[in-house]
């Protein structure tokens, strides 16, 4: 533990039940609903996305918590969904009985846990037995919903998490067999930048480690190498996908990060502090953050060839920024650099017992 996960935190439960829901995913291949446990998360990495896409729209339902700015606050705060099994009951036939044609051809029939926040997490209270309490609770539902989940439908599911705690788990991921994928998010093997840009998360180490021991676990895997920060390069980005590779994981995600420039210079004086720097070129406009991405996802195409394992790479480039007319007219073939970008939001994801490959 740091200084930071000392910190006091807003935990309590809140009063909006944990359901199924269709996610706001594009071109990411990762799931068709999603079951958030929690509002928050109390890894609080700098980089999170979340703080620009849902959180803001939770503001009014995290208010009569305390929670007065969630986006400055985020990391500081976690409610717990409460369980009502009719409500999640409910969720999931209305899931289970969507026609294909309703649903984005890249989600995999998958729920994916969780997509605003962290599945594992220890929750701190002041108060020891509320703390007990809502750990408790969280690790039960979590473990309900999966149950309900592989006896009451044929959806599929997606665990993503950065923390090793899901190893407690292993034995009820096991009994989904095909159904299952369990990864991590792994953007660096290097722990200070570890320490700089996901502060309160498990070393990255650890993280390796729960990959590895669920693929020798008999667990399917994958791995979301993302975000990439500037400093990982190449050589990083090699060394991420020759460990990770032990793990066979079935697809290996990777998105280069992409901060607001306030967000870069706070990383920059932590930086300082153990002695390092960080590259800040790519987030001074979008075309300097749009030149870093580019080269950024290309190191990946190589890197992943170099470690053998091209086959399972599936980049996530930016849908916004790296297509303005401007970029791709910067482009030394703009049509060959489209084409290569459209494959990559058209891909689907592999998912064991439905993609053959050889492994
Ligand atoms: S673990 Fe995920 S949801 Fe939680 S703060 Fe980090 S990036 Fe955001």
């Amino acid at each position: 533990m740091n200084d930071q996960q000392e910190a006091p935190m807003i935990s309590a439960m809140h009063d909006s039940p944990a359901t199924i829901e269709p996610n706001h995913f594009k071109y990411k291949s990762l799931s068709s609903w999603a079951l958030n446990l929690f509002m928050g998360c109390v890894h609080g990495c700098r980089f999170c996305y979340v703080t620009d896409t849902s959180t803001r729209r939770q503001k009014g339902l995290l208010k009569p918590f305390g929670v007065n700015d969630p986006v400055q606050d985020w990391g500081s705060y976690v409610l717990v969904r409460p369980w009502i099994r009719t409500k999640f009951m409910a969720s999931l036939l209305e899931a289970e009985q969507t026609h294909p044609g309703f649903l984005n051809a890249d989600g995999n029939r998958a729920i994916i846990l969780c997509s605003t926040t962290d599945p594992y997490q220890l929750i701190r209270n002041t108060d020891r037995a509320k703390q007990e309490q809502l750990n408790t609770h969280a690790r039960w539902m979590l473990r309900e919903a999966l149950e309900l989940i592989r006896d009451h439908s044929t959806l599929n599911v997606r665990i993503l998490t950065r923390s090793p705690l899901a190893r407690e788990d292993f034995d009820l991921f096991k009994t989904f067999g095909n159904r299952l994928l369990l990864g991590t998010s792994l953007p660096t093997l290097d722990p200070v930048l570890g320490r700089l840009y996901e502060p309160r998360v498990p070393a990255p180490a650890q993280r390796l480690k729960l990959l590895t021991d669920a693929h020798a676990a008999g667990i399917n895997t994958f791995v979301a190498v993302a975000p990439v920060f500037p400093e990982v390069g190449y050589k990083g980005m090699l060394r991420i996908f020759n460990e990770v590779k032990k793990a066979q994981p079935w697809t290996i995600f990777m998105e280069p990060v992409n901060l607001r420039l306030g967000i870069a210079e706070r990383i920059q004086r932590e930086a300082r502090k153990l002695g390092r720097e960080i590259d800040m070129t790519p987030y001074t406009d979008t075309a300097a953050w749009a030149h870093y991405a580019i080269g950024a996802l290309r190191d990946a195409e190589r890197a992943a060839a170099e470690a053998g394992v091209a086959d399972r790479l599936h980049l996530w480039p930016d849908h916004t920024d790296l297509r303005t007319a401007k970029v791709v007219k910067a482009q030394e073939d703009p049509k060959a650099y489209l084409a290569w970008l459209q494959g990559y939001w058209d891909r689907i994801s592999e998912w064991p017992g439905t993609t053959t490959r050889n492994r």
